[in-house]
């Protein structure tokens, strides 16, 4: 029998779930099929009564991550507390729904050698990506976390939400060269949840001096990974600081989602290579 998985969204033509996704089904040498559904946000409600009990899982992309809760029959919890499903599995005609971002964060600071027990973050952006990455390292045992946004009131959601659903305080403040300075000072990990600097978007940060306060040993970790280094990883390089772009959580979020999808454990670096081999391929 075909193993049908897809991903689901609007727009969907320019998702890179395909290149991982079938790269793990590749490997199990058994028939496979991996859709790219465009789903606009009326015809949700049309796809899960038409289509999706036909999959075994589905990938779940904007701007359906949270209007997808209601028609599932099981949430996990890290999901529920993230307000958020980007995964569903169909299992005897039941859809169940998970959140493999934070995980695959998480995954993607360790694999570069740095640990989120004890360590101090600063969080730029209060959006989803960053809640989602503020709970997880708040229940990985961070040490301390400094989100700092735009819009006060969204951090200021985002803090209430972690002390409800965790008990943890995080620090929060605006967004400004001069308090990114500041709460650099005993950083561990610069993390940019904002899209300033993705490709098509016009707005970047303004000055990237708040770079020189952050300890020799920092890693500067921006969530975009298109272009592959923003002006933001470019600065933090030529001041000698480790870097790495949103790639390695993206391709890690997947293999998450693939080990709820096959019930089983991956080996997350022999996919790694495959995966960005299927994705330099679709560059070309
Ligand atoms: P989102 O929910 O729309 O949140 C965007 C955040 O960025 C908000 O806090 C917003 O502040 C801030 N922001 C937007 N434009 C800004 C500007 N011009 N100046 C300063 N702040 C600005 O988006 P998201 O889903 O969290 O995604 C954020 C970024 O992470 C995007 O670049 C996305 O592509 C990337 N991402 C990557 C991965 C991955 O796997 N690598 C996964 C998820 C997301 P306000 O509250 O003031 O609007």
């Amino acid at each position: 029998m075909k193993t049908k998985l897809a991903v689901i969204g609007d727009p969907i033509e320019h998702s890179l779930s395909p290149c991982i996704h079938s790269a793990v089904l590749e490997s199990f040498k058994t028939p496979w099929e991996y859709q790219k559904i465009h789903v606009t946000a009326n015809k949700l409600g049309d796809f899960i009564k038409n289509i999706s009990y036909g999959l075994c899982g589905f990938n779940v992309t904007m701007p359906h991550k949270t209007t997808i809760m209601q028609y599932l029959d099981y949430i996990d919890s890290e999901a529920k507390s993230f307000n958020a499903v980007n995964t569903v599995k169909v299992k005897d005609g039941k859809l169940l729904g998970y959140n493999t971002d934070g995980e695959g964060c998480l995954r993607a600071i360790l694999d570069r050698g740095y640990s989120c027990r004890g360590a101090n973050f600063v969080i730029l952006g209060a959006g989803g990506a960053a809640s989602t990455i503020a709970l997880k390292l708040a229940t990985e045992g961070a040490n301390k976390i400094t989100v700092l946004n735009r819009t006060l009131s969204s951090v200021e959601k985002l803090s209430k939400r972690i002390k409800n659903t965790v008990n943890y305080k995080i620090d929060i403040g605006l967004l400004s060269t001069d308090a990114i300075s500041k709460h650099c000072k005993d950083c561990d990990i610069l993390i940019n949840c904002t899209p300033l600097g993705m490709q098509g978007i016009s707005e970047n940060f303004s000055d990237f001096s708040f770079l020189s306060s952050l300890k020799s040993d920092a890693l500067v970790f921006d969530l975009i990974y298109s272009p592959p280094e923003t002006c933001l990883l470019k600065e933090a390089a030529k001041r000698g600081l480790c870097t790495m772009n949103g790639l390695d959580m993206l391709i890690y979020q997947g293999l998450v989602a693939d080990e709820i999808f096959f019930e089983k454990q991956l080996d997350f670096l022999f996919y790694k290579d495959a995966i960005i081999r299927n994705i330099e391929k679709i560059k070309k």
